[in-house]
């Protein structure tokens, strides 16, 4: 990479146990990817030896975090929300500057994560646990939360904002210290997030920063010994390997959002402009780079060829561009494995006798120049075995229209991919949302909108190859705490359960004796 440095471009730094640090070894650059000439900034390339540090600095604050009032860390959480807040419009620059998509959207993701640390502020003063009955008169029960330990949070570059708070916020509230590895792609918006907690109070230790690549600072932060959890989104390979790892270490839990080839399924009695309308949005918000783009379209055969003239027609005027340019409706690719990647599955779809109905290419107008910019590709694709387009996630602006004869066979269609994540359904019928609803493997499901879009205290995860039953948001509480059942004894005497006898033959006599009334 022969980029030019930024004037005034970052120097990254990492933060372990409150202290900030400078690169000290090898750096990588943080390439802006609607001008790849330009190098925002410089970062340290984490090693084994700062994720070491970083781990062992959240172990030694964790004793004092967890025994610190859960409504002063929700407190801190309400200093975090009015820093995000003051620095809106800046953050918010960071990320579309970095991450390639539109400002309004990169200000979106901020409401976002404002909205996830405004939320678990919310809930510091919400019950941790349940007082449930006993079988015996005598006993009171209660199930409570205790935090894990040691969260690592391991996070990609479309969201970099919004998923880390999404992570960072539960972990934190209930007691966690936290090591967070942002992604290599969006390393500014990551140290900002880090910036303002520290600002807000949070103590040394319970939130370290490491930079670097996946495959060594993310791979030695999955794989420590004394991380207790790995709240992980990305790609289903990386899933993958981060849930072995869980699978052999004694302790260690996983939560984990991954990929997907969600879909919008257009019925036979769909109002045909909002489901070109919900189809767009979830093909080409943030150029298709969404875990809940829609890489597929089904539409009722009947409507088959008015939706696919009208959303053809509409996909043409969409413009694609300069992040900052307000008329602009997405902006490039994060990179060029990214760009190679969308072609040769755009290659693959011909390969596999797709009717090509638009081929957007490589962008190449002045203003695309510089950038990794792609333009749509759409197709007709009928369902057959063994089509890897209709099946596999692409991660771009390329999306498949696959015609249907049935609901029933719309949701075999549906279902026919390893993925399960995000699901739409355009009809006028409650009784067809229904069918869906219920038959269609998904994690979030949607009735006349795209299958994109989230908010923060719903559940948001997946099945199959999309996640392991772990949701993240409001519901990342779960995978960050383990219950505990605590009983007490009010009675003189012990009454087991189960109507089971608490006499033992050596202490029939003494226990008789202390069963008399004092
Ligand atoms: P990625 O899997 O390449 O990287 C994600 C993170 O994992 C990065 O921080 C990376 O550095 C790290 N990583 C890479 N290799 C690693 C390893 N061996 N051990 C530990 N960490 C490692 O994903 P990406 O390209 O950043 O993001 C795109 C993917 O994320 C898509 O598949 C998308 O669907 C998915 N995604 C899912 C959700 C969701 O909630 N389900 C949300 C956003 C993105």
């Amino acid at each position: 990479m022969a980029g030019s440095i930024l004037a005034g471009a970052w120097q990254g730094r990492q933060f372990i146990a409150g202290r900030w640090h400078a690169a000290s070894g090898e750096v990588f650059e943080n390439i802006n990817p609607a001008q790849t000439e330009q190098v925002l900034g410089l970062y340290p390339r984490g090693t084994a030896d700062d994720v070491d540090a970083a781990v062992a600095a959240a172990r030694r604050s964790f004793d004092a975090w967890r025994r610190t009032s859960r409504i002063r860390r929700g407190e801190l959480f309400m200093n975090l929300a009015n820093l995000i807040r003051r620095d809106t419009d800046q953050l918010a620059e960071v990320l579309a500057r970095e991450n390639g998509k539109v400002l309004n959207e990169a200000r979106a993701e901020i409401i976002e994560g404002l909205h996830m640390v405004e939320y678990v502020f919310g809930t510091a003063r919400q019950p941790v646990g349940q007082v449930v009955e006993s079988e015996i008169a005598g006993k009171d029960l209660y199930v409570r939360r205790k935090p894990r330990g040691v969260v690592a949070v391991i996070t990609p570059w479309n969201f970099p904002f919004a998923v880390p708070l999404w992570m960072l916020g539960p972990s934190l509230l209930e007691g966690n210290t936290t090591v967070f590895k942002p992604s290599e792609e969006t390393p500014e918006i990551g140290q900002r997030l880090v910036q303002l907690f520290e600002e807000a109070g949070f103590p040394p230790g319970t939130i370290n920063l490491v930079h670097g690549t996946g495959e060594v600072a993310g791979d030695a932060l999955a794989r420590h010994a004394d991380v207790d959890v790995v709240a992980f989104t990305g790609s289903y390979e990386v899933g993958a390997h981060i849930r072995q790892l869980a699978a052999a270490a004694d302790h260690k839990t996983c939560a984990l959002e991954l990929g997907s080839k969600s879909a919008v399924i257009v019925c036979q009695d769909a109002d045909l402009r909002l489901a070109v309308n919900a189809a767009l949005l979830s093909a080409f918000k943030t150029t298709g780079q969404r875990c809940v783009s829609a890489g597929r379209v089904l539409v009722h055969r009947k409507l088959l060829d008015q939706f696919a003239r009208e959303f053809v027609d509409q996909t043409q005027r969409l413009k694609f561009g300069d992040p900052f340019d307000p008329t602009v409706f997405a902006g490039p690719m994060i990179n060029g494995s990214g760009v190679d990647k969308v072609l040769s599955y755009n290659e693959l779809a011909r390969q596999e006798q797709a009717q090509v109905l638009l081929d957007g290419g490589r962008l190449t107008g002045p203003e695309h120049a510089q950038g990794w910019f792609l333009g749509p590709f759409v197709y007709v694709q009928e369902h057959r075995p063994a089509v890897r387009t209709i099946r596999e996630e692409v991660f771009g602006p390329h999306v498949a229209i696959v015609p249907f004869d049935s609901d029933e066979q719309a949701v075999e269609i549906y279902n026919d991919t390893p993925y399960g994540l995000s699901m739409a359904v355009i009809t006028e019928d409650y009784r067809r949302w229904r069918l869906y609803r219920d038959e269609c493997d998904y994690g979030m499901g949607y009735v006349n909108l795209p299958c994109i879009g989230a908010e923060v205290h719903l559940p948001f995860g997946g099945v199959k190859r999309s996640g392991n039953g772990q949701p993240s948001a409001a519901a990342l509480v779960d995978a960050v705490t383990h219950k505990t059942a605590f009983t007490v004894n009010y009675d003189r005497k012990i009454i087991m359960a189960q109507g089971m006898s608490a006499e033992t033959s050596d202490n029939t006599k003494k226990s008789a004796r202390n069963n008399e009334p004092h």
